[in-house]
């Protein structure tokens, strides 16, 4: 139990993290020794405020010097992050990948942010995400001409602008990850959430126009990782 805890507690303070990768390289702010700052009056956080999770609930989701309230997508992003950090864990805490897919995991998780933030995704992840996936890479099990149509699809889809670009390769590179007999449900769960959440962004006051598909994307990898 201890353990989950902590796993969670890790999970909550690897979400803040990237968060703030992904709200600074969407923004072009990006440098190695950036300081977090409050959004608005941009003083330099202390210590004891950067506490994921503690920090907002213990401020009243304001920041202590202009008093102007923290968005409330922090803390859902960092509690989201420790729920699926524990949920992760307890799947697949004795497999031998564990690590490989946890880089792989927490990489889709950062590119995710980075499309909700700015619809966009820095190629320097999708590299990354490349490397990790040719590592797991099993040849003996590829099925060359499934992968050839299901690459004609893909020049389909890029040829009349069906899908945007980061998606596209998202999916060339989730060929060398996911078998392809299981590629059809992949793509089914990426749609169906997509389509579900688009359906109720309708009812809330906002809807959304423009859908940044590679969170579902990443959630329907994740579903096949776990269950298939
Ligand atoms: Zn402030």
């Amino acid at each position: 139990m201890i353990l989950l805890i902590v796993f969670f507690y890790f999970g909550c303070c690897f979400g803040s993290f990237a968060y703030c990768l992904a709200n600074h390289w969407t923004r072009s702010t990006f440098k190695l020794n950036t300081r977090s700052s409050c959004h608005h009056c941009h003083k330099q956080l202390a210590w004891y405020e950067l506490f994921p999770l503690f920090s907002y609930l213990f401020q009243y989701g304001r920041c202590n010097h202009c008093k102007l309230s923290i968005p409330s997508s922090y803390w859902i992003v960092e509690a989201i992050t420790g729920l699926l950090f524990v949920h992760f864990f307890y799947y697949y805490s004795e497999d031998s990948r564990l690590l490989l897919t946890g880089i792989t995991l927490a990489v889709l998780f950062i590119m995710s942010l980075c499309d909700i933030c700015d619809r966009w995704v820095p190629d320097s992840l999708q590299l990354l995400l490349l490397v990790c996936s040719l590592l797991q890479i099993d040849f003996k099990l590829i099925l060359w001409l499934p992968l050839l149509l299901l690459n004609s699809l893909l020049l389909l889809l890029i040829y009349y602008n069906w899908i945007g670009g980061a998606d596209v390769k998202l999916l060339f590179t989730f060929q060398l990850l996911i078998p392809i007999d299981a590629f059809p449900v992949f793509l089914f769960i990426a749609s169906l959430s997509g389509l579900l959440f688009m359906l109720g962004s309708r009812f809330i006051k906002k809807p959304i126009l423009e859908l940044p598909f590679v969170p579902f994307l990443s959630l329907a990898y994740y579903c096949i990782l776990i269950y298939f």
